[in-house]
């Protein structure tokens, strides 16, 4: 049976992590290799099999073109937008156009949409919460980096139903972590969360108070993070290799993530030491069939002239969020610093000098979002919980008016849930149907923003124009996904809404994904199982193997004894026959045979000796 609790998931670019409420204190779990992070990585293996986690980072050099890692990246977004031209040039697996202007992953000959991929890490995650709890899990809260626009969130929820998760709630990444830092602690004050990941960039200000966790200000960059700084090394040794030798690695896949590997190991590496050795031997080999090695010492000092305009963006944003919010850098009080890339110098010097303050030290930058996650999972079951998180829409919601100009009709950094309402009216005479563009942004002009859906009001009452007046609302939820609904002001009838031009996936899309992915599952189950009875098999087999000489020299004397060898040989030969088939219930009904042959042998044995 399912329980009732929730975890929380840090669904990351790079890793990924889940955390439960225990007696009142959240826990990280961890894996089955003892981890408490997991590689955000999806690869097909070559017979076929679905790899997840550290077992699909481990094979990533020799199967490159099938292993997906920061597919995070890519969630949501339309097939010519420039973070998908990006990644197109930069990751070794095959992005190919999905059919609704969307992004799929090509593995192998099959074709997957990213909410799959970030599916079978999601249950992965699941999994891992599941051994350790010993019971199913369905309910969960997952985060998302709080700059995610409608398309990304929604994505990211089908991506929980496609695993097999009830995502009771979407919430914000630097909004989990600071729920961590002030969950049980009696603080009043404002804080700011910046958290710099594997691929996305929020700030975040919020007010903590008496167990309300209020968001004042969030902004960020949806395509900026420890991908990018990996990207600038990869470039830099790229150059330097292409100067030296007149080949480009870029070329050869396997290269590339050799490359991409060893970018980020020296990054790491960097935010402690003040050099380091990056040695590719081997690393390919020429027209003249020579093997060409890459060798050279990156320091911090270059790092940082690598990736300073990085980090710069960054303080950028956390100066505009502050500005838009009216909120003076004095009024912050503490500055919590999430995410893996936070462990690099020149982030952390760069921070302390934008808000005048040492960042607070008492977070766990990779566990933190999971911890929050959990904990607003936990209050979410709990009526008696005392957790209030009041979050904010990261993105402006308007519609596309005369003249291809925005609307704004739900301002940047309003508090979620909100509903506002519009009221249309017809422009022609007779006019049945009215279209209307809904789009998240900022910019003036309609075109500059993300367009989330064309919404067609049908059925209109014929009548002159201007008569029919339409009242549209529209709602953003807490998790800050958008429904617009429609009622017909004179008749006071809910008006039918056709939703397109959207890129996500469509429900009967979805459906047959959740549907593969059990089926996908049951096989994996069947196999695991098939595995485990084939071993025991196998075992028994191997003991009958070794008393068949004993006990053929001393019971084949005997007509009775000489059947009974025969008859053994029989049901080996019959189980031998069944794990070939993998045929499971043969194997069964053979190992409970040879568990009375073997038992029979040991019979015959013992007796003897006994005599
Ligand atoms: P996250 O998305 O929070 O898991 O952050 C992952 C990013 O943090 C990746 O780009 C990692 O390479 C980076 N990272 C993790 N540990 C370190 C470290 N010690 N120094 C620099 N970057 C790190």
């Amino acid at each position: 049976m399912a329980t009732e609790r929730v975890i929380g998931i840090d669904l990351g670019t790079t890793n990924s992590c889940v955390a439960i409420v225990e007696d009142g204190t959240p826990v990280v779990i961890p894996n089955r290799g003892g981890y408490k992070t997991t590689p955000s990585m999806v690869a097909i293996a070559e017979n076929g099999k679905r790899l997840v986690g550290h077992i699909a980072k481990r094979q990533a050099i020799t199967n490159a073109e099938n292993t997906v890692h920061a597919a995070k990246r890519l969630i949501g977004r339309k097939w010519g937008s420039p973070a998908v031209k990006a990644a197109i040039e930069t990751v070794p697996y095959r992005i190919v156009e999905g059919p609704h202007d969307d992004v799929r992953i090509m593995l192998r000959d099959q074709v997957f949409s990213i909410p799959e991929i970030s599916a079978y890490i999601l249950q992965e995650m699941k999994f891992i919460a599941e051994e350790y709890l010993g019971e199913e899990v369905v309910k969960s809260v997952v985060t998302v980096p709080a700059y995610f626009n409608d398309g990304q969130r929604q994505a990211t929820k089908d991506a929980g139903r496609i695993a097999g998760l009830d995502v009771i709630r979407i919430i914000n990444e630097p909004t989990a972590a600071a729920l961590a830092y002030g969950f049980g602690r009696n603080i009043e004050r404002k804080v700011a969360v910046y958290d710099l990941g594997g691929g996305t960039f929020d700030i975040s200000v919020l007010e903590i108070g008496n167990g309300v966790f209020e968001v004042i200000s969030t902004a960020g960059d949806t395509f900026l993070g420890g991908e990018d700084f990996d990207r600038r090394i990869i470039d830099w040794l790229v150059f330097g290799f292409h100067k030296e030798h007149k080949i480009d690695l870029r070329k050869d896949k396997m290269a590339l993530q050799r490359l991409k590997d060893v970018a980020e190991k020296a990054k790491c590496e960097l935010s402690s030491a003040r050099e380091t050795e990056i040695n590719l031997p081997f690393i390919i080999s020429t027209g003249k069939n020579e093997a060409l090695h890459l060798q050279r010492t990156l320091t911090r000092e270059k790092l940082e002239e690598l990736t300073l305009d990085l980090v710069e963006r960054t303080i950028q944003i956390c100066k505009k969020t502050l500005e838009d919010a009216d909120i003076d850098k004095k009024e912050i009080e503490d500055v919590i610093l999430v995410g893996g890339m936070t462990r690099v110098p020149k982030v952390q010097e760069m921070c302390a000098e934008f808000f005048g303050m040492e960042p607070c030290k008492g977070v766990h930058p990779d566990e933190v979002v999971a911890l929050g996650a959990s904990i607003q999972g936990g209050a979410l079951i709990d009526e008696q919980s005392d957790v209030l998180l009041l979050d904010v829409t990261p993105h402006s919601l308007g519609i596309m008016i005369v003249g291809g100009y925005f609307h704004k009709l739900i301002e940047q950094n309003t508090t979620v849930p909100t509903s506002k309402s519009h009221v249309f009216t017809t422009v022609k005479d007779n006019q049945t149907s009215v279209k209307i563009l809904v789009l998240q942004g900022e910019s003036e002009r309609a075109e500059e923003n993300e367009l989330l859906g064309e919404f067609i009001l049908t059925g209109l009452r014929r009548a002159p124009k201007g008569e029919v007046e339409v009242e549209v609302t529209f709602h953003i939820s807490a998790d800050g996904i958008v429904s617009v609904k429609a009622k017909d002001l004179e008749t006071g009838l809910e008006q039918s809404i056709t939703v397109t031009a959207t890129s996500g996936l469509t429900e009967d899309e979805i459906r047959r994904m959740i549907d593969e992915n059990k089926d996908y599952m049951m096989e994996v189950r069947s196999s695991q199982e098939f595995e485990k009875h084939r071993q025991a098999a196998e075992k028994i087999l191997d003991e009958i193997e070794q008393l068949f000489p004993v006990v053929n020299e001393i019971i084949s004397s005997s007509d009775f004894g000489r059947d009974a060898v025969k008859k053994a040989r029989g049901v080996c030969e019959r189980a031998r026959s069944a794990i070939a088939a993998k045929d499971l219930a043969a194997v069964v009904d053979a190992t409970e045979a040879l568990t009375r042959t073997l038992n029979m042998f040991k019979g015959v044995v013992s007796k003897t000796r006994a005599g």
